[in-house]
């Protein structure tokens, strides 16, 4: 077992991409805190699956975007888990239309769960990892910020600002023990790109050489790597997990 008693938590673990990281970390040993905003349900069976394989989860309703929320979820964490060795970023939201139809709502919701989340949680878990010198915090961007979608200006800047964040954060923290990276999905199979996925899926698939949407178990995997000791001398990079998602496949057959 790589992760063995690490302590880990996973924002947005209860549904998609998060409960697929979530498995594998638990599977790997970590102690892992779900953080979810309002999926009870699916977070608490989870927290049953992780059990009944053996492995240790609990669960912690936070809405990602309220810092004193945050703060106190981490304290819980810490209580109930143990220091915190695994921070994953993972939480996240659409809200499509093109620019002069979107709302500032939209634009600030994106922003503020997406770039302000991932920031709340870094914020409340640098201080004790650079205090105890080692940590591993793994962002989750996406391939959407440089390979943009008409619709998406709200989710574009806020990955993009993810992967600048994220190289920032890696130099100033490094010589404390700490790495922190990013994974940016391509195509995934979930409930956010359910819609994408319906209108347009064998173009998609045209565009991805693999000729297969992702898994959450596809971003799991590198998620268990960046969390583990095998990657002890990556920080500040963006791993990009696409299946080679490009435009010029479309003619390749
Ligand atoms: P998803 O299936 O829609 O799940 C989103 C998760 O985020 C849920 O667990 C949800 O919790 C949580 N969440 C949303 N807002 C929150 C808030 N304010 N506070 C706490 N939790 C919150 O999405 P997904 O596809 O797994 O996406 C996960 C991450 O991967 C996101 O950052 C997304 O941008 C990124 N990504 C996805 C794809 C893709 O193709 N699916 C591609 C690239 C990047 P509740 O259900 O409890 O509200």
């Amino acid at each position: 077992m790589r992760l063995k008693d690490k302590v880990a938590i996973v924002t947005g673990g209860s549904r998609g991409i998060g409960r697929g990281i979530v498995l594998a970390l638990a599977a790997e040993g970590a102690k892992v805190g779900v953080v979810y905003r309002g999926s009870q349900a699916a977070a608490e069976e989870l927290i049953a699956a992780v059990g009944a394989a053996g492995g240790t989860a609990k669960a912690y309703q936070c809405d990602v975007v309220d810092y004193a929320a945050v703060e106190a979820c981490v304290k819980k964490v810490e209580e109930e888990l143990g220091p915190i060795d695994i921070l994953v970023n993972n939480a996240g939201v659409i809200k499509d239309d093109l620019f002069i139809r979107m709302e500032p709502a939209d634009w600030n919701i994106v922003l503020q769960t997406n770039l302000g989340g991932t920031y709340n949680f870094c914020k409340a878990v640098a201080f004790p990892m650079v205090r105890k010198r080692s940590g591993r915090i793994i962002n989750v961007s996406s391939v959407a910020a440089t390979f943009v979608n008409p619709g998406q200006t709200n989710y574009a800047a806020s990955k993009g600002a993810i992967n600048s964040f994220t190289r920032a954060l890696a130099v100033e923290i490094a010589g404390r023990g700490i790495t922190v990276n990013a994974i940016a999905p391509g195509f995934i199979e979930t409930d956010m790109s359910a819609v994408v996925r319906n209108k347009a899926g064998d173009m998609i698939k045209k565009m991805i050489p693999m000729k297969r949407i992702g898994t959450p178990e596809d971003i799991a995997k590198v998620a268990v790597f960046l969390a583990s000791d095998e990657s002890s001398y990556i920080t500040g990079q963006v791993i990009t997990v696409d299946g080679g998602l490009s435009l010029g496949a479309i003619g390749a057959g």
